[in-house]
């Protein structure tokens, strides 16, 4: 059976189903697989025309044991997840006419129309179906930079075993995301403003890992974590790598490089474990905004925290990129020892200097960049002067990277994932063509229609979240435990 192990090395291996309930191992490290399945060329050919959903179901097959889901629940849960998507490609690709061999992933045809809706359609149902079987209630609680709160919350609506807190920094995202997070009539969802967070969504961040270290009360509320921390997402985000490059390779075998608009580097892991296991990708290409960390770590070998600077691709204004441990430690030869001793001095002090063979293995296969506005803004002003298509900003910085980087990929199509619809961005778009009437490509009914709903939202000073959210907490447990009883 495929156990899971904490990649900081502490614990025992656990099964799939603990390593998804739990998040974090209980060393606080981050699952991984105890080996990587490998892929054979040959595998790849029997995948290629299969529809999204039977892919997921091969690719997934290769991490949970069938003794833990069987084949049939397995079905089950990834039909019904993937449902509620728009198009029935899930992620169709639209190549640009703008530019020779590039390709447009569109990742956003969940029903919150980021790529968020990928892992989480999954993710959720899956822990709702481990919690009806064991006939527990669990507490999720997530931070958002924009787009998991939405994804989170609407997944989560109305799942008979769970309730979900979504916290987001208040002003810090847009309306219309903000919107699809506080119009939810459901009473399992609790969304949570916070004003005052200087770091944004890592501030929030700070506090559920404080929620978690508090024992007494992580047992109680049974809290757990849908972020991206957890192995599920990013399980989950491997089947569209292959996806995408189904779409666009004409035989198997050839070789394509893939430009990802990066954050928390976990749809990055993902494509990086995709890559390992088989997946012909030459070049991934991290792209960053003026947030440079990732950049910092691919170019010179540095992983820094430094000052948040809020920009118009907000989903990804992440200081920590928190996944980047999960890939590292398939590139020391699954060094356990070595992580751990590198999360801990960057705890210490906020500064990781690797050593000249981590940071040659680790790079290899990457290319990075950190994109300003000027270049975002002018990207989707361009491509939509030129063909009528409208990127979001975070797509628009993938496609920013790869212009600026091509030069360097050599031979080969490149796929730029699009990570958000350009209507939850509509200030950006604004700006971007100089009107106040959004076009119809920057449009979207689902957005259009949380505009005439009620909100319904907790609001809290940063000063005392972690009060007033344990409170309120709390409060909500013992409520809903009273019913239930
Ligand atoms: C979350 C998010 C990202 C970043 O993904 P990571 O896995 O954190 O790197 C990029 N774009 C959008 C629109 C997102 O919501």
């Amino acid at each position: 059976m495929l156990q899971y192990i904490s990649n900081t090395g502490g614990g025992a291996p656990v099964d799939f189903e603990t390593a998804i309930l739990d998040g974090f191992a209980i060393d606080g490290g981050l699952y991984v697989p105890e080996r990587l399945p490998k892929i054979s060329n040959q595998q790849l050919n029997d995948w290629k025309n299969l529809g999204y959903v039977d892919l997921a179901f091969e690719i997934l097959s290769l991490f949970i044991d069938r003794s833990i889901v069987s084949e049939k629940e397995l079905k089950t849960l990834l039909e019904e997840a993937y449902t509620s998507f728009e198009k029935e490609e899930i992620i169709p690709i639209y190549p640009l006419s703008s530019r020779k061999d590039t390709y447009i992933m569109e990742l956003f045809y969940g029903p919150t129309i980021s790529f968020k809706d990928i892992g989480l359609a999954f993710l959720v149902n899956l822990v709702n179906f481990f919690l009806e079987r064991k006939e527990e209630h669990l507490s999720v609680i997530v931070a958002t930079t924009g787009d998991t709160g939405p994804a989170t919350a609407y997944f989560a609506a109305g799942k008979s075993n769970l309730d979900a807190w979504v916290l987001y920094p208040k002003d810090k995202i847009t309306e219309e995301q903000e919107r699809q997070m506080t119009t939810l009539p459901h009473s399992n969802i609790h969304p949570v403003g916070v004003s005052n967070c200087p770091d944004g969504g890592d501030d929030l961040d700070l506090v559920i890992s404080k929620l978690y270290a508090n024992k007494r009360f992580k047992d109680k509320l049974k809290l757990s974590s849908v972020n991206s921390i957890n192995w599920g997402r990013v399980m989950m985000q491997t089947v569209h790598y292959f996806h995408g490059y189904f779409q666009v390779v004409n035989t198997i075998g050839e070789r394509v490089h893939m430009s990802v608009p990066s954050g928390g580097f976990g749809n990055l892991c993902a494509g990086a474990l995709a890559r390992k296991m088989g997946l012909p990708i030459t070049t991934l290409i991290a792209a960053n905004n003026k947030n440079a960390c990732l950049h910092r770590i691919f170019s010179e070998g540095v992983f820094s925290k430094q000052n948040i600077f809020e920009t118009e691709s907000s989903a990804i204004d992440i200081l920590v990129p928190y996944n980047f441990w999960r890939y590292l430690y398939f590139s020391v030869d699954e060094d356990a020892e070595k992580i751990k001793v590198w999360i801990n001095e960057f705890k210490k002090t906020g500064l990781v200097h690797f050593d000249v063979e981590t940071f040659e293995n680790y790079r290899k296969g990457f290319l990075s960049y950190s994109a300003s506005d000027t270049q975002t803004l002018s990207v989707i002003k361009e491509v939509y002067e030129a063909e009528g298509y409208m990127l979001d900003p975070h797509g628009a910085v993938a496609v920013v990277a790869t212009d600026i980087l091509r030069p360097q990929l050599g031979k080969g199509k490149v796929i730029c994932l699009a990570t958000a619809h350009p209507s939850k961005f509509p200030e950006s778009i604004k700006e971007v063509l100089g009107t106040d009437e959004l076009p119809e490509a920057a449009k979207h009914h689902s957005i259009e229609k949380a505009k005439s709903r009620c909100e319904k939202v907790h609001l809290c000073d940063h000063s005392h979240l972690e009060e007033a959210l344990m409170d309120a907490m709390e409060q909500n447990w013992n409520l809903t435990k009273g019913i239930k009883a």
